[in-house]
């Protein structure tokens, strides 16, 4: 495993769509492992491949016992809506209010090359949705209502 270089807002690779995944190979799940490790060292609880300069369709969470690997994730059903605090591992220093959809049903291909389908909700459904818009090239400050610096946070909140 490697810990790879995260790509930070301003790079062009953050604003490009990612490739589906044909093969689940073991160039992938190298990939994968590496974005866990990269995701783990910057504290960060989820990561997308462009982020480290890889445009194709896979995100790392952290979950609650083993991160998720999800190859190909698409959102499948949604419902309701909560605005909450996030932030970007590739927009270091900034927070901000994003409204987004507070249960999902999200259907992807895991690192065994099982098809799986799970409903999350909450915080969790928000880092799904973040991580999926980064394989759009779509950032959270796109669509924050408001954005903070984090020193700001405090005061503003
Ligand atoms: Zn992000």
């Amino acid at each position: 495993m490697a810990i790879r270089q995260i790509r930070l807002e301003g790079d062009p690779i953050l604003r490009k769509k990612s490739k589906e995944v044909k093969l689940i190979d073991e160039k992938i799940i190298q990939l994968a492992q590496d974005m866990i490790e990269t995701m783990r060292d910057a504290n960060g609880i989820g990561l997308a491949a462009p982020q480290v300069g890889i445009l194709k369709r896979i995100i790392v969470i952290e979950g609650e016992d083993n991160p998720i690997i999800a190859i190909n994730p698409k959102i499948v059903y949604s419902e309701g809506e909560i605005t909450d605090l996030e932030g970007c591992l590739s927009v270091p220093g900034f927070s901000g209010f994003v409204k987004r959809p507070e249960k999902i049903t999200v259907e992807y291909t895991n690192e065994k090359n099982e098809n799986i389908v799970i409903d999350v909700n909450g915080y969790f459904a928000r880092v799904f949705l973040h991580e999926i818009d980064h394989l759009d090239g779509i950032l959270y400050i796109d669509v924050a209502e408001k954005i903070f610096r984090e020193q700001e946070e405090k005061e503003e909140v």
